[in-house]
């Protein structure tokens, strides 16, 4: 009887799942987490910039293709060989010294180069990579390939559209005294008039995406599977008539384009104009989305150490751009413990369901912030959301499970990371109810798909949900995902 009985037991526990032993990330070694991360299913990206994106060498590649040049003192690559110390960019890419000393200048990957800070090296690397903006389909299928590799398949990309045409619509109408008066003013010189170049742009860079994934081919590339948002970017520096003609022209093309789901503020929060105009760009978003209830809005906010700004400014921007903006979420945050009323703010974060989006590996390399002393471990602490993202990957030199693996330097665990790719897709602006009734908890599917999260498909009341709610699709999909995951281990 008792041989019987534990042979009864021995078939039952081999037919039973084997349950998930939860994985320890800590003990993990550097080859052995990095191998992890890069199949784990990390959700969505939500702050992520098309212009920082790219690589050095690909930029070499595509300048050399299109016939551009390379400023041999500035290390930078212009559209054409204006002086006898411009090299052709395919010139540049036959001697691997040169190469590599514009890769350099591309990114951050040489710690003080040109005696430059990491924040300085990054911000002004925008100013030397002169990609066309007739690359921008190919960058995007860069990006859609990256993330479908590390097995990621929702991407919220920043974007600046049409940025001359409405920054100079902006300088000519002027500051009319107040937000308002200004609106008037840019719509009666005609801004919402650029929405359609913004469609058709938005067209041409998704299908050339297509065309290089070799999208509806046989030959399909897994980035093919990514689903792409965009967000409006708009630059916080120059005259506040021109960045709001930017974010009006953001609110009019969200309004106009389901692919376009909301806002951003962009360029260094510490420079002299975004600490100058901080309040007033935050009085503009208010008004241009009813605090954010209109319009979708995530703001970089909290990019801030001492290092590159005084205590003052450290003490204010995220309150403000969650009280007075409206901002759903929140690019960075790193100086959010420093802030007046800290606790109270987290507090409030964490009731109104406003998310941190955190950059472990640009805050090291831009803010110098190592991740033993990175706010993420406080924010979890406190329930404040957080998902983790790339911010510039190309610059950085990075990808998206980097930023995970140091996340666990901060103290993440397993658990905390599964939460941030789930944030990664319910904290996204994606159109529709979500699978989740408890967003940043994961315990409570909606009642529709109660007992069916996980599944192979959706049944009844929850077939009907994940067919028409974009978010609810998106959540399916990784949920999937996870499940073949965590049955590897
Ligand atoms: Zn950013």
């Amino acid at each position: 009887m008792k041989r019987i009985l534990l042979g009864l037991i021995c078939a039952l526990a081999m037919a039973a799942p084997a349950a998930a032993a939860t994985p320890d990330l800590s003990k993990m070694g550097a080859g052995e987490l990095a191998a992890f991360m890069k199949a784990f299913p990390k959700g969505g990206e939500l702050h992520n910039h098309l212009s920082g994106a790219i690589y050095g060498e690909t930029l070499l590649n595509w300048a050399a293709e299109d016939g551009l040049c390379v400023d041999m003192t500035a290390l930078a690559i212009r559209p054409a060989c204006a002086s006898p110390d411009f090299k052709p960019a395919a010139a540049v890419i036959a001697d691997e010294a040169l190469r590599s000393l514009v890769v350099d200048s591309l990114s951050t990957r040489h710690p003080g180069f040109r005696d430059r800070s990491g924040h300085d090296q990054f911000f002004s690397s925008f100013s030397r990579m002169g990609m066309k903006p007739s690359r921008e389909g190919d960058a995007l299928a860069v990006v859609m390939g990256d993330l479908a590799r590390q097995n990621t398949f929702y991407l919220e990309l920043m974007v600046t559209p049409q940025f001359f045409p409405s920054r100079s619509l902006g300088a000519r109408v002027g500051w009319k005294g107040d937000p308002a008066a200004t609106r008037a003013a840019l719509s009666e010189a005609g801004l919402e008039k650029l929405v359609p170049t913004v469609v058709a742009n938005t067209d041409a860079m998704q299908a050339r995406a297509r065309e290089v994934l070799r999208c509806g081919t046989p030959e399909a590339r897994p980035g093919c599977q990514v689903t792409v948002r965009f967000l409006f970017q708009a630059i916080r520096q120059g005259k506040p008539e021109e960045t709001m003609a930017q974010l009006q022209l953001g609110v009019a093309t969200v309004a106009a384009d389901r692919r376009w789901v909301g806002l951003q503020l962009v360029a260094p929060e510490d420079s002299q104009d975004a600490v100058t105009h901080y309040d007033t760009h935050m009085k503009i978003v208010d008004l241009l989305t009813d605090r954010g209830r209109t319009t979708p809005v995530a703001l970089h906010a909290g990019e801030l150490t001492l290092d590159v700004a005084p205590p003052e400014t450290l003490s204010y921007h995220v309150a403000a751009a969650v009280r007075v903006a409206g901002a759903r979420r929140i690019g960075h945050g790193v100086d959010l413990p420093h802030e007046t009323g800290a606790e109270a703010l987290a507090a409030e974060m964490a009731a109104k369901g406003v998310l941190v989006e955190v950059n472990p590996i640009s805050n090291r390399e831009i803010l110098g912030v190592k991740p033993e002393d990175h706010p993420y471990a406080w924010l979890r602490k406190r329930r404040v959301p957080v998902a983790l993202s790339t911010d510039d990957a190309g610059i950085l030199r990075s990808d998206l499970s980097g930023d995970y693996a140091l996340a666990v330097k901060t103290g993440a665990g397993y658990g905390d990371l599964k939460t941030a790719a789930r944030n990664g897709i319910a904290f996204s602006f994606l159109a529709g109810e979500g699978l989740w009734a408890d967003p940043n908890v994961y315990r409570k599917p909606v009642a529709a798909c109660a007992g069916q999260v996980g599944n192979a498909e959706p049944r009844g009341a929850c077939a009907d949900l994940v067919a028409k709610s974009d978010k609810a699709r998106e959540q399916w999909r990784h949920e999937r995902l996870l499940k073949a995951f965590e049955a590897s281990f």
